[in-house]
């Protein structure tokens, strides 16, 4: 969610088999691509319970069509990961852990988050981070979420990148160096689509490639790295 960044991951997880594997291989999978104006619409109206019950569905249907592993493919909707683990005994791949696990590998504590205001502002993600990872995580100020969050609704998940966006992004990721920063987390699955290791001074860490390695490595049984 948004098909945008569904894309991404589609060729990454495929990429990561073909890289491990060899050959022909490929990733297989099952994808459950959903009608996004209907989750956004519950997400505005504050509607998460039947968002979770719709989530709870999917996942049944994707362990009926014989999935072992599910990954939610957006950041914002792990809000209703609990939803999701309890509707099956499939393993969930958390897109928060699989950051995580990779920035404390790579020994960065202070982190600047950018992703919709839900991830920026509520607890299922920072307090993730901070409570089972102890990462300091700072968001941008007010004004400046409002600019990352409309500019992922408006533009990145219907597919428009602009040099005026990517810009604004930024001047937010400066800005959140400036207060300390150590490594920034696109924590937005589609933010890959507009910046990338090229627009900070710090390292980025882009949760679509993080989860999409996670998923590939248990799946495959690789070790952790
Ligand atoms: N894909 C985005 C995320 O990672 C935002 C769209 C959504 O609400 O799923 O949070």
């Amino acid at each position: 969610m948004s098909w945008e960044s569904t894309a991404v991951y589609y060729r990454l997880v495929n990429e990561l088999v073909r890289q491990q594997l060899g050959g022909l291989h490929s990733a297989d999978c099952v994808v459950r691509s959903v009608d996004f104006a209907q989750i956004e619409d519950l997400q505005r109206e504050g509607s998460w319970d039947l968002a979770g019950k719709q989530l709870a569905e999917e996942t049944r249907g994707l362990v009926a069509a014989g999935a072992e592993l599910i990954v939610l493919c957006t950041n914002t909707m792990h809000k209703l990961a609990g939803e999701i683990e309890a509707a099956s005994s499939a393993e969930f791949v958390h897109i928060a852990d699989a950051t995580a696990e990779r920035i404390r590998r790579e020994r960065r504590r202070r982190v600047g988050l950018l992703g919709t205001a839900y991830t920026m502002e509520q607890d299922f993600y920072v307090g993730r981070l901070r409570d089972r990872y102890g990462l300091d995580v700072l968001v941008p100020d007010a004004p400046d979420r409002q600019i990352v969050h409309d500019i992922i609704y408006d533009e990145l998940c219907v597919g428009i990148t602009t040099e005026r966006s990517r810009t604004a992004y930024r001047t937010v990721i400066d800005r959140l160096e400036a207060r300390g920063a150590e490594a920034i987390i696109l924590g937005c699955t589609e933010i890959g689509l507009l910046v990338g290791a090229g627009d900070a001074t710090v390292p980025v860490f882009d949760t679509t490639e993080m989860h999409a390695q996670a998923a590939v490595t248990r799946a495959l049984g690789l070790p952790a790295g």
